[in-house]
């Protein structure tokens, strides 16, 4: 079962949970007991594939709330990528999460999801709108993950001035069931609208829900990149390693938080976050404070104010915060501080990152890695006792997503995978109307769907 981390409506079950997206009162729904995996069969992970490691941890998860055979067909499906691990140097590894059809770790989640959605609409034979706010990532493989699927729409909301040109045309060249609309403002304005348009009861009727990492199906299959990429790389039982984690809304870092809660051995989690340092503040002075407006940085699937997911991480650790980022209970912080570790770090930081990897390792890291990277770098100086365990930094997205920057640095064209080739000469659909406030907005999706 699920409450909502506002404490003010009842519990649901996970289909519920799943179909609803977001708590009626505003809350995120977060599980009520987070079950336990045994050690040893953490450790005969080892012998088996991303697959079949990811039906014993969502099984375990989810019950019987989706037969195994059905669950299994899910899980195949929706994680049909590679997940590379490379060996960097000493005890540092990094996990390639971007292998998934728009090269970005979002493929995980938005195509697992996808499916659970697609299984239970069936079921009750219903349909439903997702809405989802994207700062780059998401609505591309929130798009690719649900386009084509029967019984759902999709909304994408991104901000036009702040996301790339092949960000936009993850989004943009699909068509069919899938809207993609560029907004005036900054990627929080379209979360913002978002949130209110699940709230508006004027739109109750559209049977709205979210495909964002406020749903907790995009969080549940997150977990699993954490025990795949641990199998991999450990050799002992109870073997505990670091996890190096590029935050921004906090739903990668959930998915490691969760992991560890249901047993994996965790030393650490380092917590990377940009210019945004909204995170690593709270943990240095206690006190919760947005970044209003958030920064721009060259990270740009990370440039988030105020990260969605502290609901659940506060909610996890026995504190409760509002959607507003207003503290209602202050969770055991020492806990917190004593299980993750947060670095801000610079622009300037990034690029500098970008090109010593290079010429240190001739492999190429691309901005949101290089954040991983760099906060990986300054543990490892700090925490000389933690030399001994190893690391996994994860990669979150194709270097050929930012080749301006690549260039710029490395002075190298990043090779463009094959899904991402094809989408540069596609044809793009056009905004259908400008929306500029929240009006705009619910205008528009009362008069189009
Ligand atoms: C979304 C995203 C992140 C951050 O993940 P959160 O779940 O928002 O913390 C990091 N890197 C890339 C490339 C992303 O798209």
């Amino acid at each position: 079962m699920f409450h909502s981390t506002n404490y003010k409506t009842e519990n649901v079950d996970f289909k519920t949970a799943i179909l609803r997206g977001q708590a009626l009162d505003k809350g995120l729904y977060m599980l009520n007991n987070i079950p336990k995996l045994e050690q040893k069969d953490i450790f005969s992970f080892k012998e088996l594939n991303l697959s079949d490691i990811g039906y014993n941890v969502l099984s375990k998860i989810i019950g019987n709330s989706i037969p195994s055979k059905d669950l299994k067909n899910i899980i195949n499906d929706g994680l049909n990528f590679d997940v590379p691990i490379d060996f960097i140097s000493k005890n540092d590894y990094i996990c390639y999460l971007d292998k998934g059809p728009t090269c970005s770790f979002k493929d995980f989640g938005a195509r697992i999801l996808a499916r659970i959605m697609q299984y239970f609409l069936k079921k009750l034979d219903s349909n439903i709108i997702i809405l989802t706010a994207t700062s780059g990532d998401t609505g591309g493989a929130v798009a690719q993950a649900f386009y084509e699927m029967d019984r759902i729409k999709v909304v994408v909301l991104y901000p036009k001035e702040e996301i790339s040109n092949l960000q936009r045309k993850q989004m943009t060249t699909l068509g069919k069931n899938i809207n993609a609309i560029g907004i005036k403002g900054k990627f929080d304005d379209c979360q913002k609208y978002v949130k209110k348009a699940f709230a508006d009861k004027d739109l109750n009727n559209l049977n709205l829900s979210s495909a964002n990492s406020i749903n907790f199906g995009r969080l549940l299959p997150q977990t699993l990149y954490y025990f795949w990429s641990y199998s991999r790389i450990i050799e002992d039982m109870n073997e505990e390693v670091i996890f190096s984690v590029p935050s921004g809304n906090f739903g990668n870092l959930m998915g490691g938080l969760i992991a560890k809660k249901m047993g994996l051995p965790v030393r650490k989690f380092i917590s990377a976050v940009n210019e945004n340092d909204e995170f690593p503040n709270f943990l240095k002075t206690s006190q919760y404070k947005k970044v209003e407006p958030s920064k721009n940085c060259i990270s740009n699937a990370m440039n988030v104010g105020h990260p969605s997911n502290l609901a659940r991480l506060i909610d996890l650790f026995n504190g409760q915060i509002d959607e507003q980022g207003i503290i209602i209970k202050q969770p055991d912080i020492d806990l917190i501080r004593k299980e993750i570790i947060s670095y801000s770090i610079n622009d300037e930081l990034t690029k500098s990152t970008i090109k010593t990897f290079y010429k240190k390792y001739y492999k190429i890291l691309e901005p949101h890695g290089a954040v991983g990277w760099a906060a990986l770098e300054i543990y490892r100086k700090e925490y000389y006792n933690d030399l001994k365990y190893k690391s996994i930094t994860f990669e979150t997205a194709d270097p050929a997503k930012f080749p301006n920057e690549i260039i710029e640095l490395i002075n190298i064209y990043p090779k463009v995978p094959k899904s991402l080739d094809t989408i540069q000469n596609k044809k793009e659909f056009t905004n259908p109307i400008e929306i500029e406030n929240f009006n705009d907005f619910k205008n528009y999706l009362k008069n189009y769907f």
